[in-house]
């Protein structure tokens, strides 16, 4: 589907390849105001996200995982620090250079869909293809494609209102790859699923991983959790916990070996 990029499939820890992260944080708060409180979202963070991996985040209600994950995501911008996306970096980037690049390179997946409720299934895939100025009919071409892929391409003429909770995620699923990013972020994917939809959702994120893509998740379920290739904790705006298993499935192709 992507153009391949040989070293993010089944991609090693940057450290073992020239290939820098997809993103990294380096040194990034975020401070929010609530009222007249500063709330330290996220507290002087340096992650790196390699090519190809597939993390999890997760930590309590209230941690940071959002912020972190929007951070990355060039969704929202630090209070300090900067936020490297391939290796460049991006604190200097103009709010349109931002929503520019974002739109080509990352892929969002939010907990409640976000599916825009007056459009068709098939008009809310095709949307950011629009925006990034695909040609309409190629646009309704790959987003019908991708409404096949995850399951849901019956339903395409249909509101996305009217579906269930899993199709609609599904949907936002095919929609976070309209444009085919390297990146894809999912906040809570599966929170508002039954344990059946929820299963089929991180299928399918495990085999955007699979397929090459870079995947940081959210998650409050442990067990999901597991079946990422790293771990990281949050608590209070920090990173706790940053662990890679050698037991978690990799991209298809098998790696020598994990660190860590
Ligand atoms: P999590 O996703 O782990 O539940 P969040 O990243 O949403 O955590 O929130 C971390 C902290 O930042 C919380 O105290 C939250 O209230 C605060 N926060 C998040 N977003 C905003 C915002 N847009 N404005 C003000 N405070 C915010
Ligand atoms: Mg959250």
């Amino acid at each position: 589907m992507r153009p391949a990029v040989p070293a993010a499939r089944g991609a090693a820890p940057a450290e073992e390849t020239r290939q820098p992260p997809a993103v990294e944080l380096r040194g990034v708060s975020k401070t929010y105001l609530q009222y007249h409180e500063k709330v330290d979202a996220v507290r002087d963070v340096s992650l790196a996200i390699p090519a190809g991996e597939f993390a999890a985040i997760i930590g309590r209600s209230g941690s940071g995982k959002s912020t972190l994950l929007h951070l990355l995501g060039l969704l929202d911008r630090p209070t300090s620090g900067d936020v490297l996306v391939e290796g460049k970096p991006t604190a200097h980037l103009s709010g349109a250079e931002v929503a520019a690049f974002r739109g080509r390179r990352v892929g969002f997946v939010f907990q409640t869909f976000n599916l825009i409720a007056r459009f068709t299934v098939l008009e809310n895939v095709v949307l950011p293809a629009l925006i990034q100025g695909t040609r309409p009919d190629a646009a309704r071409r790959r987003a019908q494609g991708l409404l096949e892929r995850v399951g849901v391409g019956h339903r395409a003429d249909h509101k996305g209102v009217h579906l269930s909770g899993g199709e609609q995620q599904r949907v936002a699923i095919a929609r976070a790859l309209v444009n085919d990013p390297a990146l894809v972020l999912a906040d809570e994917p599966t929170g508002s699923l039954d344990t059946r939809s929820s299963a089929q959702v991180m299928d399918l994120l495990a085999e955007l991983h699979e397929e090459g893509r870079t995947l940081v998740f959210v998650t409050h379920d442990l067990g999901l959790a597991r079946r990422a290739a790293r771990v990281v904790e949050l608590a209070d705006g920090s990173v706790v916990r940053d662990t890679r298993e050698a037991r978690r499935p990799q991209a298809r192709k098998p790696r020598a070996e994990a660190t860590a």
